[in-house]
């Protein structure tokens, strides 16, 4: 069974994750998204709630399971019994980091295989990042995150302007 894993923050999860997502569940047998625990990184939601948002847009992808990790990538994969791990590639800029990193994973755990899905160009202007300021700006999050997340994200917006009052 060929078993890929796809790390990201996933905070929140985006219609260009979600494309990358559909078609690697086409490839493998089956994919696990993972959320990673970055301490680095500031998050808007939290590991669970982004659990949550990954659960609702791919309810109708038998073959997807939603996890979260934390520590080594190539120790989670390995634990998973997983062969290969993901990566999108929207621009240039990523891959430098993304190819670096391949590289130590190769080194770590030589069975273990990174492959890259180049983002669809509709989406290679998206991230995280975006979204979180469209949302924060009161912009339209139309076309940038599943219908169906909208209205938690717009929640989530919200509940944190009224805590910061
Ligand atoms: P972001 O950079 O949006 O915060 P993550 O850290 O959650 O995203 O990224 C998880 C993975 O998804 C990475 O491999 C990243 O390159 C990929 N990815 C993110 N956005 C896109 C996109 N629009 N198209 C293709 N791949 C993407």
């Amino acid at each position: 069974m060929k078993i890929a894993v796809y790390p990201g923050s996933f905070d929140p999860v985006t219609n260009g994750h979600l494309d990358i997502i559909e078609r690697a569940s086409k490839i493998f047998d089956k994919v696990i998204v993972t959320v990673m625990k970055n301490s680095n990184k500031v998050a808007m939601f939290t590991v669970e709630e982004r659990m949550e948002l990954l659960r609702k847009v791919t309810k109708d992808l038998p073959n997807v399971e939603i996890d979260w990790g934390t520590g080594l990538l190539v120790n989670y994969v390995k634990k998973k019994q997983a062969h290969f791990i993901i990566k999108g590639l929207r621009a240039v800029s990523d891959f430098e980091y993304e190819f670096q990193m391949a590289l130590v994973n190769k080194k770590l755990e030589p069975k273990i295989e990174t492959l890259f899905l180049t983002t669809s160009s509709k989406y290679s202007y998206l991230s995280s990042s975006v979204v979180k300021e469209v949302a924060s700006l009161g912009g339209c999050l139309k076309e940038l995150v599943p219908d169906e997340i909208i209205m938690d994200i717009v929640r989530k917006v919200r509940e944190i302007r009224e805590t910061r009052g």
